[in-house]
């Protein structure tokens, strides 16, 4: 829902582009650094959820680490302020190139998903003569309950090392001179709203510290990554993620020992309500079984609706200014909402219950600032998608 004078500046504005609500971005920030701080949680912000520089000004002036999947995601969270002892790095697929930035950097941990990479990480930092301190990433094979084309914490999935594997993993660390075994490292999935998965998570976690505690490992740092969602039904009335909820959880069901540390990735749940990608309709089209609304933003702009099924809602904000009774669910006109691109599957949503929408009227496809502008791409050598600020 936007106020009359947000929508005042829309009407003036070239579209599409992405708006972002920097006192919502704020508030979110605030109660997710308020909820980790009571229990003395650390919070690394997953940096590829959303890169865009003012968003990171704002998360990193809260003092949250982050958690990044690339080197340049680490060479960009530093030039961004965060503190390099905050920065963890994961990703299956670490390139020399981007293992030496890390090392550089002297970052936080490095969140190793094979036991291959620890001997290439251990190589890399021998030959700057340096230590690398690393966490294991564990595939804890807990369903995350979430969309299968975003669940990553199942033996099938390619995230991690499998608890079958510990043996080797033991015997690397103890052969590898470079590494600082620091702890374990954890993620499930994104977009998870049923909690009781993170209790399945804890139980897991503690069964498997257990075992590097037995065979003669300190664990200081239990990592536990992220995945916490968001309403993208109910995005007014749902504007902030319940982080209470979710960190009491791990308060419960962790067993976290005297000096260790707890550490979380959230990244959706931080960012993704407090942008909307805002577009025109170009055309509408009235068809026999169908009627479809063109907008002029596409796949280009937004791509998760096509690439993982996602649902995010859409609203045709002029009419509901013009009519500020008139709920988008009330109305009886239902379009396919589709973008530009020349793929069939670039369209947003099939039957969505609208106002009678027009040429001109602009629309906004709410919650998308998590994997939004970060996944824009210039297919169809379409303009770079604009951003805009509330403030
Ligand atoms: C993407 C990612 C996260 C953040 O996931 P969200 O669902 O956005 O909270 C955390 N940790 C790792 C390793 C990731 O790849």
């Amino acid at each position: 829902m936007f106020d009359q004078d947000t929508l005042t500046r829309f009407k003036a504005l070239e579209t599409p582009f992405y708006f972002y609500d920097l006192g919502l971005l704020n508030q979110t920030l605030q109660a997710c650094k308020t909820a980790a701080d009571k229990y003395g949680f650390h919070v690394h912000y997953a940096m590829k959820a959303n890169f865009n520089p003012r968003v990171l000004a704002a998360i990193q002036s809260f003092g949250f680490g982050a958690d990044c999947v690339s080197g340049n995601e680490v060479s960009a969270a530093i030039a961004n302020g965060f503190k390099n002892q905050q920065v963890v790095f994961a990703g299956v697929g670490k390139s020399d190139k981007e293992i030496n930035i890390a090392l550089d950097a002297d970052i936080f941990s490095f969140n190793v998903e094979s036991v291959q990479e620890l001997h290439v990480i251990n190589q890399l930092a021998k030959a700057k003569n340096k230590i690398a301190r690393v966490a294991i990433r564990i595939n804890p094979n807990v369903d995350a309950h979430t969309h299968h084309f975003i669940t990553t914490g199942l033996d099938e999935n390619k995230f991690g090392i499998n608890s079958w594997q510990l043996n080797d993993v033991a015997e690397a660390l103890r052969a590898c001179s470079n590494i600082q075994f620091i702890g374990i490292h954890f993620h499930i999935g994104s977009q998870i709203t049923d909690l009781t998965v993170y209790k399945s998570l804890c139980i897991r976690i503690n069964e498997i510290q257990t075992w590097f505690e037995d065979h003669g490992f300190q664990v200081k740092v239990l990592n536990t990554g992220g995945g916490l969602g968001v309403d993208y039904q109910n995005p007014d009335s749902n504007p902030i993620a319940d982080f209470e909820g979710y960190f009491k959880v791990f308060k419960e069901f962790l067993n976290v020992k005297p000096g260790q540390e707890v550490h979380f990735e959230l990244g959706r749940a931080m960012v993704a309500q407090s942008a909307s990608l805002i577009s025109r309709v170009l055309y509408v089209k009235y068809g026999q079984k169908k009627n479809f609304l063109i907008l002029d933003s596409g796949m280009t702009e937004l791509i998760r609706p096509m690439l993982y099924q996602a649902y995010m809602k859409i609203e045709n904000v002029s009419r509901q200014a013009q009519d500020s009774g008139l709920k988008a669910q009330d109305s009886g006109f239902k379009y396919d909402v589709v973008g530009p691109i020349c793929e069939s599957t670039d369209c947003f949503q099939k039957d969505v219950s609208l106002p009678e929408s027009f040429r001109g009227d602009l629309f906004a496809v709410r919650t998308a600032g998590a994997y939004g502008e970060v996944m824009a791409s210039r297919y169809n050598l379409r303009d770079a998608v604009g951003s805009v600020y509330s403030e």
